[in-house]
């Protein structure tokens, strides 16, 4: 399985682009600023989109990227996210007011189709087995674990302390592990007013863990990205910790 990261950072500015992330060409994980970054044929390659929820830095790339292929669309695109985030899309970015309403363009054959997913549901897509996982954050959100083979990762999502993600992991033992820590632990008050982690609440998160996968921390705030990442290795000197790097390809195998 081969994960491109095409953004992961908490803002813009500096060439910085939010979260967005290839799998394999074909699944695309959020579709922040990152998106922009593809070619037109990479664009056109993407079959399924999955949205963990609808914030703007993880959805914005969605509309603009489905009207630049519009016209040169062969199959429809699927996108899944929770109900509340398919009904999101529809109110309020695909109403004609904010963006044409692509899921019923053109008229013979629209070029999104969209699927409300909920936790706990397995979706196959592409030889993948993606699970539904719960999320901590002040809108509804999820993340996803995505299983090909014997090969596995996890993606948090946005969120803040999540009760049941150690449970998860120990379970499924993916071997990456990408985790949103968006904030220094100055900041812990606004961590946890808007659902993000500190690199102590990584800590805490992390405590039960029964096994070593290799972490990835992303959405940092620009900034503070070194020292976050310098608080999570002293905090956590024995895990494998880095920053997810914008243009970074994963492979697991
Ligand atoms: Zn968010
Ligand atoms: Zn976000």
């Amino acid at each position: 399985m081969k994960i491109e990261i095409l953004g992961c950072s908490g803002g813009i500015g500096q060439g910085l682009k939010t979260t967005t992330f290839l799998v394999d060409d074909t699944l695309l994980l959020d579709a922040g600023t990152g998106v922009e970054l593809l070619t037109m044929e990479r664009l056109l390659n993407i079959r399924d989109v999955v949205i963990t929820h609808g914030h703007l830095d993880h959805i914005i790339g969605l509309p603009l990227m489905i009207s630049t292929i519009f016209d040169q669309h062969q199959a429809p695109i699927n996108v899944y996210a929770l109900p509340e985030v398919i009904t999101a899309l529809k109110e309020h970015i695909f109403n004609w007011t904010i963006w044409p309403d692509f899921t019923t363009l053109p008229e013979e054959n629209p070029i999104i189709r969209l699927h409300s997913v909920n936790v706990g549901d397995i979706l196959n897509l592409q030889g993948k087995v993606i699970e539904v996982i719960p999320a901590t954050h002040p809108t509804p959100t999820a993340g996803y674990l995505i299983k090909e083979t014997a090969h596995s990762f996890l993606f948090t999502g946005d969120s803040g302390l999540n009760k049941t993600l150690a449970t998860l992991l120990n379970q499924h033992q993916p071997e990456l592990l990408i985790i949103d820590v968006s904030f220094a632990d100055e900041s812990t008050p606004l961590a946890e007013q808007s659902g993000h982690l500190t690199p102590a609440m990584l800590a805490q998160q992390l405590m039960s863990l029964e096994y070593t996968p290799r972490i990835a921390i992303t959405h940092l705030k620009p900034g503070v990205e070194d020292r976050i990442i310098q608080q999570c290795h002293r905090l956590l000197p024995n895990q494998q910790i880095d920053r997810l790097k914008q243009g970074e390809v994963i492979t697991l195998r």
